[in-house]
Formats: C-alpha cells, sequence, structure tokens
C-alpha cells in the first residue's frame, strides 16, 4: 500500500503559500502524480489551493464527477473531437495557435458558452505555446471572440530548478521574454488575465518569476530541488510512503542464488524475506540488488531481480523479523522518492507516478 500524507501536503501548501503569496495552481494530472487525483484535489482546494491543472480531458471529468467546482486548467493540447467533452467539463485550456484557437471557438459556440482560456507563449520550452511575437495578436484574437475569454497568460520554464549559473540564466532570459510579451499584450490594451509561469524549480529559485499564480507540481507533493550544496532548497515533506509486509522468511544456505537470473548468491546462510511488491506494482526492476528497504529499525538489501508481483530482501542471519512484520520500500521513516530517483538516474515524479493502480492509497491525516 501506498500511505499518502494529507498533512504533509497541508504543511507544503503552507510553506509555499508563506515564501510567495501568490495563488496556487495544482498539478494534479497523472492522478496527482500517483498520489490519487480526487483526494489531493479536495484537500489542497480545502486548504486555499485557487486553481487545479490536468493534462488530458478524461482527468478533468474525473474531478468533475467527483464534485470539484474549483477552476481547472487544461495544460495539454487535445485531439479536436475531445473539444466538446472539455467545453461540458468546464476545463480552461492553454492554447497557442490560431488553429486551435478558431477549434475551442467552434466548440465553445456550437455549446452556447463563453470557455476560459489561457495564452500559452513558447519562451524556451520549445513544447507547446505560441512565439513571443505573436502573443499580442493572438491575445486579442481570444479577447475579440464572442465565445472565448482570455482567463489568463502563462509559459514554462525549461530548467528553473536548477541551481547552475547557466541554467539559471536561461531561466532569467526566459522570464524577460515573458515579461516583454505580457507588456506587449498591455500595450495592445487587452487584459492578459491572470500571470502564471512558476513551476517547482521557478517557485524555488526565481522570485521574479512568480507573478499571479504559481503552478508548483512536486514541490508541494514534497520533493525540493537542490541548492549549490545539494541540498534540499525548501523544507517540504514527501507525501508518499511505499509500505508492504514480509510475507515468508526462510533460511538460505551459503552458495544458493535467488530469483531470476540468478544474480544473487548467499555470501553465508541468511534469512531471505519475501515482499509481495514488484515491477508489476511499479516498483523499478533496476532496483533489483540496487537499494535498502526497512524492516524492523534496520535497513536492508533487495536481493535478487525483482520480480512483476515480488521481491526479496537479505534480512541477515541474526534478524529477529518475523512473518507478517511491514516493511518500508520508501518514504516515511526510510530513503524518500527523490532518493530511489538519484539512484535510478531519474526525477521522483517518475517514482511516484509508476506506482500503479494496484496499490492501494490509503490516506493518512
Ligand atoms: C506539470 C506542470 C507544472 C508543474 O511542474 P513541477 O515541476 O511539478 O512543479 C507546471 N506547469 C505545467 C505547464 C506543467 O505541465
Amino acid at each position: 500500500m501506498a500511505n499518502i500524507h494529507l498533512d504533509h501536503l497541508r504543511e507544503n501548501i503552507a510553506l509555499v503559500r508563506k515564501k510567495t503569496g501568490k495563488a496556487i495552481c495544482l498539478p494534479v494530472k497523472a492522478d496527482a502524480y500517483g498520489h490519487g487525483a480526487l483526494t489531493i484535489a479536495k484537500t489542497s482546494l480545502a486548504a486555499g489551493v485557487e486553481y487545479l491543472a490536468v493534462a488530458a480531458v478524461e482527468e478533468g471529468e474525473e474531478l468533475r464527477q467527483g464534485g470539484i467546482t474549483a477552476p481547472i486548467m487544461l495544460l495539454s493540447v487535445v485531439l479536436p473531437e475531445e473539444i466538446d467533452a472539455l467545453i461540458a467539463m468546464e476545463l480552461e485550456p492553454l492554447a497557442g495557435d490560431d488553429e486551435y484557437i478558431t477549434a475551442l471557438e467552434g466548440g465553445a459556440a456550437r455549446a452556447g458558452k463563453t470557455l476560459s482560456v489561457h495564452l500559452k507563449i513558447d519562451t524556451g520550452m520549445g513544447r507547446l505555446g505560441c512565439p513571443p511575437g505573436e502573443a499580442a495578436a493572438l491575445a486579442s484574437r481570444i479577447a475579440e471572440s464572442k465565445n472565448l475569454k482570455l482567463a489568463g497568460t502563462a509559459t514554462h520554464f525549461a530548467v528553473s530548478d536548477s541551481a547552475k549559473p547557466e541554467d539559471q540564466a536561461f531561466t532569467s532570459h526566459q522570464w524577460e521574454t515573458f515579461h516583454l510579451a505580457v507588456k506587449s499584450i498591455r500595450d495592445a490594451g487587452i487584459d492578459p488575465g491572470l500571470i502564471h509561469a512558476a513551476n517547482t524549480g521557478a517557485v524555488t529559485f526565481h522570485n521574479d518569476a512568480w507573478f499571479d499564480m504559481i503552478r508548483p507540481g512536486i514541490l508541494l507533493y514534497g520533493y525540493a530541488p537542490e541548492n549549490k550544496e545539494g541540498k534540499p532548497a525548501l523544507a517540504v515533506k514527501p507525501l508518499m510512503e511505499l509500505k508492504s509486509a514480509l510475507v515468508f522468511i526462510k533460511t538460505i544456505k551459503k552458495g544458493q542464488s535467488l530469483s531470476y537470473g540468478r544474480t544473487w548468491t548467499a555470501a553465508e546462510d541468511t534469512l531471505i524475506g519475501t515482499i509481495p511488491l514488484g515491477y508489476g506494482d511499479g516498483l523499478s526492476r533496476l532496483l533489483s540488488n540496487n537499494w535498502q528497504v526497512l524492516a524492523g529499525k534496520e535497513l536492508r538489501p533487495l536481493a535478487g531481480r525483482i520480480c512483476m508481483d515480488q521481491c526479496m530482501v537479505d534480512l541477515g542471519k541474526n534478524s529477529t523479523a518475523r512473518r507478517w512484520d511491514p516493511v518500508t520500500i520508501f518514504g516515511g521513516p526510510a530513503p524518500h522518492a527523490g532518493i530511489m530517483a538519484a539512484r535510478l538516474n531519474t526525477i521522483p515524479y517518475e517514482i511516484t507516478c509508476n506506482i500503479n493502480k494496484r496499490v492501494p492509497r490509503v490516506y493518512i491525516d
């Protein structure tokens, strides 16, 4: 099971609010980075978060069906056939080109509604959005449409979470480009709506990029970027704690091997525990012989290949562990998902997103 600490979410929101004093949009895409979108949405809104963001229409639909009435931004560009649904769900799309804006306008006209749209400007991420030079024209295209409303103007940073000087310079350049594009919209006599840009990295390192609203995701899930000293730059608390249990314990003799591929052999007689959690649950197979889990008060190494549904831990010959004892894979008193991510050369986002539906989420309040 994955324990999700909602008290940590509230504390992280309070900390970020105190630091920035800005409105907060919480991205709850990919099932709230694996934490469970609806519960995270409800808890964060109750804690004062103003906006939510999703990446797919279905994700917005899940929230609306769950009773969420707060504004929800739709970060990705969706297919033409999804536009009617996004309007029915009252999602607020980010748009950065005339063709997409026209398609959204058509959908809104068909539904007889006014759709709130956020203009997305590409200042260096290179993923979505208009060139800064086109921002004013597109803003006026949206603002003048009978069925559209310019609710906001946005950009997204590529390296804002890095403490390296060259990356900080790139972010400053993105900020400056965005600032000028917003100014060009204002100079054209158009209200750009809510100005928002700051992801986790910019919330942490770039005060000037906070504008009206911030969009921190991973930070509120409890993982902060590292400062120049390699330490977490903000004292947020991870929400997710992946736990399981020892469902079987046995003695393995010196020289015996374990699991597929026989990649691990006992150097001495030892006790081996079997844990009912594997790569089918989202525990990366690359952690085979490459991670330690907390059993009792001790961190003990995984032994042998991680299987689809199970893995094994070398408890040591003097272990006092008993069958059914709990083990912690990451989080809580054990090393958190950010440390596991570093081991795998990836980011905590991927670790928590990958813990899939088979693992029940247990909400701790
Ligand atoms: C996911 C996302 C965010 C949040 O990013 P973090 O790095 O988790 O803070 C913000 N803005 C956009 C457009 C995103 O897609």
